[in-house]
């Protein structure tokens, strides 16, 4: 019988994972479908006992329901319990186990250019719901710096504090960050400036960047952000969000099968839904 997946949101239809996880399971004859559901807050317990009641495999959770999923699940595993977030669920044997995949997807991501992210001096710029992921990706890998800026200082004070894992890591301003910009050799800008309507505008000034650094950006619409388009000016390596989105599905989809996908399809597959080219 054709096992049923899903993605949880409110909204949901901007949503690529539809297309991108369909394809995989028809490319690897897996009997599967896989849905999008938009649900309301006040829904999100009576969804999830659905699911669980019908036998689905399991789904992903996205804004805005990624920590409010947790007390609807039968367990969590400590990464996303300490991020406090869920964006991949598996049913196992009849359990529905929270897993993030959002963090080590980004790290993924980015260790086909930066194998050892212990060896590097690392900023990031916004502490938000993806930023947390990453933050607390990062710090258990141990890098050599791991610095937040964030325009409300105190939220990315709040972030360092709640990491389990040791980071030694700093609050800095947006001006302090741009200011010492050229310390860092891995720069992760997670917030949404830089998307529409804020398309024109980019966090901090790269001014004093250097150009062996590599500089991420976690938007994938546009595909190229102001941000990173000031930092390729400087000669910087840059990679935009597409990889930490395809990464995190691989990673889900592995969970939900065993078996770790072509990134590189799914990578074809959501540029083309993006408008832009397939490489
Ligand atoms: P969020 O939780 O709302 O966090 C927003 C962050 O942006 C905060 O640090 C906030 O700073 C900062 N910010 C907002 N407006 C600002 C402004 N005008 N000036 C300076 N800083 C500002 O959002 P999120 O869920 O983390 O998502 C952030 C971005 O990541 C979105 O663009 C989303 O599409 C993208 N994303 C990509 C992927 C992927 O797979 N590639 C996955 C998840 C998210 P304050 O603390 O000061 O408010």
């Amino acid at each position: 019988m054709k096992k049923l997946y899903a993605v949880l949101g409110d909204p949901i239809g901007h949503s690529m994972s539809p297309v991108m996880l369909n394809d995989l399971f028809s490319f690897y004859q897996k009997d599967a479908h896989y849905l999008p559901f938009q649900v309301k807050a006040e829904d999100l317990g009576s969804a999830v006992k659905g699911l669980k009641a019908i036998g689905a495999g399991g789904f992903n959770v996205t804004i805005p329901h990624k920590s409010n999923i947790i007390p609807f699940l039968d367990g969590v595993d400590e990464l996303a319990a300490s991020i406090g977030a869920v964006n991949t669920v598996v049913n196992e044997d009849g359990s529905l186990i929270g897993y993030n995949t959002d963090g080590p997807g980004f790290l993924k991501g980015i260790n086909t250019i930066v194998p050892m992210v212990s060896e590097q001096r690392i900023l990031m710029i916004g502490a938000g719901g993806a930023a947390r992921a990453i933050y607390f990706t990062m710090a258990k890998e141990k890098p050599l710096v791991l610095d937040i800026a964030n325009r409300t200082l105190e939220t990315a004070a709040k972030l360092i504090e709640d990491c389990p894992y040791d980071s030694s890591s700093r609050a800095l301003s947006l001006k302090e960050a741009s200011e010492n910009i050229g310390e860092y050799d891995l720069i992760i800008q997670t917030t949404m400036i830089g998307m529409s309507p804020k398309m024109a505008e980019q966090p901090l000034n790269l001014d004093n960047l250097r150009k062996q650094s590599f500089v991420c950006d976690i938007i994938y619409n546009p595909l190229e952000t102001q941000f990173l388009h000031a930092a390729a000016l400087k000669g910087a390596r840059i990679q935009n969000g597409i990889n930490m989105f395809v990464y995190q599905g691989a990673l889900a989809f592995e969970k939900w099968t065993g078996f770790f996908p072509d990134v590189q399809r799914m990578r074809n597959n959501v540029l083309v839904q993006l408008g832009g080219n397939p490489c």
